[in-house]
């Protein structure tokens, strides 16, 4: 727990080398110096993560920016108005920030968070933390320490509990390397409306260009990944004859509460529908449905723009087949 005790122990592990299971208000990360390329090659270790795929670094105060990444002119107006809080921005890096952290790529992606026991921690150690989510590589994304243990418990020795998270998706990560072509390679609670507002100009996003070359930019982003275990399909929209039809081993998972089916095998993200609380939830409901033994499970898209697009990206690479 995050007694001053507990964060002067957690930050003398970090400043160590040690990597520490931390909560941010998007998911759990699993923390560890970045400018110390032993220390986050553990992390890729604990998590099983191919080495082409970058960690993102959080920073505590803007001072740090140019320490790690040369910021333009749209970053500092993104960072300005969304900082601290659920938005990642690539930039150039600093030579100061190893290649096992970008993954040999000449970018980094920076964040800086807004969960208040990780502030702390960030402001103790005095040190830019790597952190990606703190799961087993392509797995679904921790939002509450406890999945953090089921996950790690036998590769980490420390988990920072915050509570559950308050928004429960990843960042959104823009590509700033180009400030006049900003564009979105992961949606997140920051929006692409809210991002063009700031910037006042069409920022990019998701498919326009060819996901293979998104995989260059970003070599995270598979098209599946956040996946549960249980096999999984995406509906436009589910209707209750189809469940009818459909074995009871089969889970349906809706983005709101259904009024006609009920059930073991029936899920909700959020009562009435509200997308936040969908977004907060959605993960646990992935687990809960493994926990469930269930032979498949049926996704119901959100609908709508804004944070639907956060929802339904993770929902698409859960029922990615590769
Ligand atoms: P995670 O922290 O597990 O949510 O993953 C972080 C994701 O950020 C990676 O999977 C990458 O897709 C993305 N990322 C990190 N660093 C960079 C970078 N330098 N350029 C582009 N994308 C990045
Ligand atoms: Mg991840």
């Amino acid at each position: 727990r995050g007694t001053p005790r507990n964060l002067a122990r957690l930050a003398r592990a970090l400043q160590a080398g040690e990597v520490v299971g931390v909560p941010t208000e998007t998911v759990y990360g699993l923390a560890g110096n970045a400018l110390d390329a032993a220390a986050c090659r553990r992390i890729f270790r604990a998590k099983g993560r191919p080495a082409n795929d970058p960690l993102i670094v959080h920073i505590h105060s803007l001072r740090q920016l140019p320490e790690v990444a040369q910021p333009n002119e749209a970053a500092l107006a993104l960072a300005q108005a969304f900082w601290p809080g659920p938005l990642t921005l690539v930039l150039p890096k600093q030579p100061i920030i190893p290649d096992v952290v970008s993954s040999g790529l000449p970018t980094v992606a920076v964040r800086m968070p807004s969960h208040p026991l990780f502030r702390r921690l960030l402001k103790q150690t005095a040190l830019p933390l790597a952190a990606p989510s703190a799961n087993p590589f392509g797995y679904v994304s921790p939002t509450s320490a406890a999945h953090v243990v089921a996950g790690l418990g036998t590769k980490i020795r420390h988990v920072l509990d915050g509570g559950p998270c308050r928004i429960g998706v990843e960042s959104t990560i823009v590509d700033l390397r180009d400030p006049r072509r900003p564009r979105i390679l992961r949606p997140g609670a920051i929006t692409r409306a809210q991002i063009e507002g700031v910037l006042r100009r069409r920022v990019a996003a998701g498919k326009s260009r060819s996901d293979e070359h998104r995989a260059q930019v970003s070599p995270g982003l598979l098209t599946r990944h956040y996946s549960p275990r249980t096999p999984a399909v995406l509906h436009e929209e589910i209707r209750p004859a189809a469940i009818q039809r459909a074995p009871k081993s089969e889970a349906w998972v809706f983005i709101t509460r259904p009024t006609d089916v009920r059930g073991k095998n029936i899920f909700w993200l959020d009562p009435r529908g509200d997308l936040r609380g969908a977004a907060r939830r959605l993960f646990h409901v992935l687990r809960e449905v493994d926990a469930g033994g269930f032979t498949r499970v049926h996704l119901e898209r959100a609908r709508g723009d804004g944070l639907a697009e956060a929802i339904n990206d993770r929902l698409q690479r859960a029922a990615a087949r590769a």
